[in-house]
């Protein structure tokens, strides 16, 4: 039997299980309101189960196209050109994914390697440090600033170097919940456009945006839309986020290249599915309808809150409010984190993990995609800190 106990030579040292996990965990083992890691605590529409149902009783149980089933990609097509005013053609520049995890994943497997830089906005997404280191890449920081998570460009522009190869941008953005303005998507046009470089645009929360602010999608701007892939979730969308399903878009020769690495590296997502999101996807008001709907929940969870001590600036987007706890305690995030789940059983999700260096801003991130109920029940138990 080899023992590998010291044998191994770990690809990501530094990583543990991820934050959302644990904290998942933890929530469970003290019988916690979990609103730490992302995802509804509601069904999806009972129309868009009987959908993969009926797709199932109907024989697609077998492998999907490597591509995506076209119906579907003809959809996601529509709805881009639609909202944004811009065509991918569906034939190939649209790619099926299992969730936007695996496309990011992809995406940097498929361009990135040994030495290559990627430059990464802190707070960031967990998934995309590991999926550049475990290629041999380096990534390159930016951190938003504290007070309003807004992009200084001139630091951004500053770490453009002849090895950057890529950028990952997310809008509207976990953790924070602010969303790229006009002007930070033409800064960073401006930015790239002497460069080669790729651009990763992560907007799985595109119809999450509130207060009448607009998504800015990379897909609406010539010289982004030329070098990028946009990267989208049904999860978030339809409160599928269980069913991992997810879409890239981006220029033909890019597609050609990253088909490549995705034909080994799931083939396709599941049949089923991809035929039951094309029929339901024909009805905008799938879609259109969830700002409103998430932008009730945010208020409700908000006003609950506004007899508490926490500082708050209310997120443009996301399902997601970030929490300044400073006027309650300075303790650093994860022991508060920690603490709140087992003193008053509310799961949260500290931030400083996400930022550069472990910057600890005294800010816990709350997932408000819960039932009203559950947010009444969870915003008393919070006043009373
Ligand atoms: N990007 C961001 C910013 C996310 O919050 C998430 C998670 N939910 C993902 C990507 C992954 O999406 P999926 O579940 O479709 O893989
Ligand atoms: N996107 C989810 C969040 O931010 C997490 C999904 C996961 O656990 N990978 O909470």
């Amino acid at each position: 039997m080899p023992n590998y106990k010291h044998k191994i030579f770990s690809k990501l040292p530094k990583v543990k299980t991820t934050i959302f996990t644990t904290m998942g965990q933890l929530a469970q083992k003290h019988s916690a309101i979990n609103l730490s890691q992302g995802f509804p605590n509601f069904e999806p529409d009972q129309n868009l189960i009987n959908l993969v149902t009926q797709a199932m009783n109907q024989g697609y149980n077998q492998y999907a196209p490597m591509t995506g089933v076209l119906e579907l990609r003809e959809e996601i097509s529509k709805k881009i050109e639609q909202l944004y005013g811009r065509h991918y053609n569906p034939e190939n520049e649209i790619t099926i994914t299992i969730g936007a995890t695996q496309a990011i994943f992809t995406i940097i497997t498929a361009f990135i390697g040994h030495g290559d830089e990627v430059i990464v906005i802190k707070p960031a997404y967990d998934c995309y440090e590991p999926a550049i280191e475990v290629n041999g890449g380096i990534p390159v920081f930016v951190q938003l600033n504290n007070s309003d998570f807004k992009v200084d460009w001139e630091e951004f522009r500053s770490k453009i170097t002849s090895k950057t190869k890529m950028v990952i941008i997310n809008t509207p953005h976990n953790p924070s919940g602010t969303i790229f303005s006009t002007e930070d998507m033409l800064q960073l046009q401006q930015s790239l456009e002497k460069t080669d470089i790729i651009v990763i645009s992560d907007e799985v929360y595109e119809h999450i945006v509130f207060d009448g602010l607009e998504h800015e999608s990379a897909s609406k701007f010539d010289g982004l839309a030329s070098r990028t892939f946009v990267c989208g979730s049904f999860g978030k969308t339809f409160h599928i986020t269980g069913w991992k399903m997810g879409y890239c878009a981006g220029p033909a020769e890019l597609m050609h290249e990253f088909r490549k690495t995705h034909q080994f590296n799931v083939f396709s997502a599941d049949h089923a599915v991809q035929k039951a999101l094309a029929t339901y996807l024909k009805e905008p008001k799938h879609y259109l309808s969830l700002n409103k709907f998430y932008q009730d929940k945010r208020d409700l969870f908000l006003s609950g809150l506004s007899n508490s001590r926490f500082k708050i600036h209310p997120c443009q987007g996301t399902y997601f409010q970030l929490v300044d706890f400073s006027a309650i305690t300075l303790e650093p995030d994860d022991v508060f984190a920690e603490r709140l789940v087992k003193e008053y059983q509310i799961a949260s999700i500290p931030i400083s993990g996400f930022n550069t260096k472990g910057i600890d801003k005294h800010l816990v991130r709350f997932c408000f995609a819960k039932t009203n109920e559950t947010l009444v029940k969870a915003t008393s138990i919070l006043c009373k800190l």
